[in-house]
């Protein structure tokens, strides 16, 4: 099956109209269904043509019947051979990869639209591939048969998982399917970014594995982390593993017992960097913002503090009450900062621009009557590329400060 071109596809043409077109011609590679002219003929998931309103070729594109983005560009050319075109890419994205990703064997392969495989997204584990399809297009069987090919010739995986969302695969029309072994049987393994290790359980109830957008930041983090240290939001310990080292205490607080059980054992998988050092992680059940208002005005004092929340703004809806909650967080931590203290504080909202957030820290340090010096602004990490005529593929900041 692999490598046969999709006949159905060819020669089905959507037309989209010119606020469509100008935003493929921008760089951007999404037409929305309020931008669509015709799409006669067009089935879900396939592939089709596009024209601007007059008939002029824009590019190939990966068609869905059901979402918002009625069209993702995969190709400013004709593509006549689909499954030909993905395995290019995969290993355009691997190559990418080989180039850029040091010190780790757990990394994302491929980024979605950011690797030209719009609906894709795969993370590597060590020896495990952990697959996320998101559209209709990706879904096919033929599609599919193609990404596992040349995933396995390149990677060598022991297996590949796939971890299925719900509700995207309500969203795209798609029928329903669970979280499963593609191929191989093993689902759960040790992975190590930055010399730390890590366990990951590929089908366990919670989603596991490490934020690996923070991979970089961690290493970072941990050059100005020292004295007493506050994981806040710490999940399965990404920040609280890589500080322990180079700090005198650290706690890690997040409100999910079974990940903060994950990063316990974590923590047992890492006895050159704990225990052998006479050092232990404390691990706190709490929700962080009764816990930052208790420890702030009980008068707890630390040195380094990481702020890591999930994403508060989903929409640009949540904008304000999304910057009240961040600023909430960082006023407290700030407060609690020893002079000399280091702050990193995350967001992960795509909807908080880089200037929103820093001006929301900004506005924090005032109220906190502290002076914040910048040590560096940072984002996700290469691994999670962005592209500039795409932002939405741009949505994590990472900044470190320090107060005086
Ligand atoms: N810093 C982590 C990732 C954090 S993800 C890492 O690098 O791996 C966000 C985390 O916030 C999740 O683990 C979630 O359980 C936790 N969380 C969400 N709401 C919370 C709350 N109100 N209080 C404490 N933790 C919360």
């Amino acid at each position: 099956m692999v490598g046969k071109p999709i006949p159905s596809d060819s020669g089905v043409v959507v037309k989209v109209s010119p606020r469509g077109a100008s935003r493929l011609k921008d760089g951007h590679v999404w037409v929305y269904r309020s931008d669509l002219v015709s799409a006669d003929g067009a089935t879900p998931g396939s592939l089709v043509a596009v024209t601007d309103h007059r008939g002029q070729f824009l590019g190939s594109a990966l068609y869905s019947s059901s979402s918002q983005i009625a069209i993702r560009l995969i190709s400013h050319d004709p593509v006549a051979d689909l499954p030909m075109l993905l395995r290019q890419r995969v290993a355009d994205a691997i190559s990418y990869r080989d180039a850029i990703v040091h010190d780790t064997n757990a990394y994302r392969v491929i980024f979605s639209e950011a690797d030209f495989l719009p609906g894709l997204i795969v993370d590597r584990y060590n020896d495990v591939l952990s697959m996320q399809i998101l559209t209709q297009a990706m879904d096919t069987d033929i599609v599919r048969d193609t990404l596992i090919a040349e995933l396995t010739e390149r990677l060598h995986p022991v297996a590949i998982v796939e971890r299925v969302d719900p509700r995207v695969r309500q969203l795209e029309e798609l029928p329903p399917r669970s979280s499963g072994l593609l191929q191989g049987d093993k689902t759960s393994t040790v992975f190590s970014m930055n010399t730390v290790h890590f366990k990951f359980e590929a089908l366990a109830g919670q989603k596991t594995g490490a934020f690996l957008d923070q991979r970089e930041n961690y290493a970072a983090a941990a050059q100005y982390a020292h004295g007493e240290a506050l994981d806040v939001f710490c999940y399965q310990g990404g920040f609280a593993l890589h500080l322990a080292p180079c700090c005198s205490h650290v706690s890690g607080v997040d409100s999910s017992r079974p990940a903060l059980e994950i990063a316990e054992q974590n923590a047992e998988l890492n006895p050159a960097l704990l225990k052998d050092k006479g050092k232990e992680i404390e691990w706190i059940e709490a929700n962080a913002f009764d816990l930052l208002k208790d420890y702030s005005s009980s008068g707890q004092r630390y040195d380094t503090i990481v702020l890591d929340p999930p994403a508060f703004a989903k929409s640009k809806r949540d904008l304000d009450a999304a910057l009240r909650g961040y600023k909430e967080l960082n006023l407290r931590a700030l407060k609690m900062l020893r002079p000399g203290g280091v702050i990193v504080t995350c967001s992960c909202s795509y909807h908080v621009s880089p200037p929103e957030f820093i001006a929301m820290l900004a506005d924090a340090a005032r109220d906190a009557r502290r002076t914040l010096r910048l040590v560096e602004v940072r984002g996700q990490a290469k691994d999670h590329p962005i592209l500039l005529n795409i932002p939405e593929t741009a949505y994590l900041k990472c900044i470190i400060a320090s107060v005086t």
